[in-house]
């Protein structure tokens, strides 16, 4: 079931936040992805938060953001309606206030990411507070961000990572009136391993402790989380995080499943070696064998992965079996 409302994905977010769990918010440029997002949560029983970014909008779009919108959007829509678990679109790091203004009005998303986190402290208060207010009237739930995070993500590249600072994050909160925070921990966007990284844990748990003290219930979002290992998640679940952001994950998967297949039946593909060569629909004794050619059969194994893969992280999560539609 597809559903376009921030006040039914806050109820998602707010029994997260009270039960000690999460959800991955999936990124998604294409419907493969998509679809396997789909069918994957509907057997863990969990809901699902599917996000866009404005990139992933041109290439759906063929470079007009908007229509990939409303396209993937109408796609969306056409699959959740098949399922009972409910659908939502996040629209992920968005800065161009037009655009922001654009997406909200299509109806599509129930919530939107706006990321000034690279601006000061003030000019990101500033920022976010009008995205919030544009939000008011529109029934779309605002997430900000305060802190940066490492990495190349949509073209802005941090040489540091900064931490979020808790103390600031109160502030901030109080006065963008945000109601999601995505903080900076310590995750990095794009591939990384988790030991690698310099995780600070204790942001997250001071950060939510904090916010709490304040009568703040924020959900926490952490992004950059395709280099957390799943005991990190667990951990981070328990610490007031609600929403892990990914997409690394799905794109190497993806790549990773297209690229075994194709290696396993190349030669029903390309000519061998030593086969005569004619045209490849001509009189050769070599022909290519649409059992294997046809992009359907690559993409059912593509949709079968992703499915795999995010009911396993329902489960790290443990949004699986907690949809709040079945
Ligand atoms: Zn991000």
């Amino acid at each position: 079931m597809f559903i376009k409302s921030g006040e039914e994905i806050k109820k998602i977010y707010t029994r997260a936040r009270k039960g000690g769990y999460a959800f991955v918010a999936s990124n998604v440029a294409e419907p493969n992805t998509m679809i396997g997002l789909v069918q994957g949560s509907q057997k863990s029983g969990s809901d699902l938060v599917l996000q866009l970014s404005r990139s992933a909008c041109e290439f759906a779009g063929d470079g007009d953001a908007v229509a990939g919108l409303r396209a993937m959007g109408k796609y969306i829509e056409e699959i959740a309606n098949q399922y009972n678990i409910g659908v939502f679109v996040n629209m992920d790091h968005l800065k161009d206030p037009e655009f922001i203004e654009e997406a909200m009005e299509t109806g599509i998303p129930s919530s939107v990411m706006v990321d000034a986190s690279e601006e000061s402290f003030e000019d990101n208060v500033k920022r976010s507070k009008k995205v919030k207010e544009m939000a008011k009237s529109k029934d779309v739930l605002v997430e900000a961000e305060l802190g940066r995070i490492k990495g190349v993500e949509e073209g802005i590249s941090s040489e540091k990572g900064y931490y979020t600072d808790p103390e600031e994050a109160v502030e901030f909160t109080r006065r963008t009136d945000c109601d999601l925070l995505a903080i900076s921990i310590g995750t990095k966007h794009g591939v990384s391993k988790g030991k690698d990284l310099d995780l600070r844990l204790d942001i997250a748990k001071n950060v939510s402790r904090k916010l709490n003290r304040a009568g703040q219930e924020v959900p926490l979002v952490v992004h950059g989380s395709s280099g957390l290992t799943y005991g990190q998640m667990k951990k981070l679940g328990k610490k007031g995080v609600c929403k892990f952001n990914k997409d690394t994950r799905y794109q190497y998967e993806y790549a990773k499943t297209a690229a075994e297949f194709y290696r396993e039946y190349e030669d029903s593909i390309i000519p061998p070696e030593d086969v005569e060569k004619g045209q490849p629909f001509g009189e050769g004794i070599w022909s290519p064998d649409k059992d294997f050619f046809d992009p359907r059969v690559v993409s059912r194994k593509v949709r079968e992965r992703i499915s795999e893969v995010i009911e396993e992280l329902n489960e790290v999560t443990g949004s699986q079996g907690r949809s709040l539609y079945i």
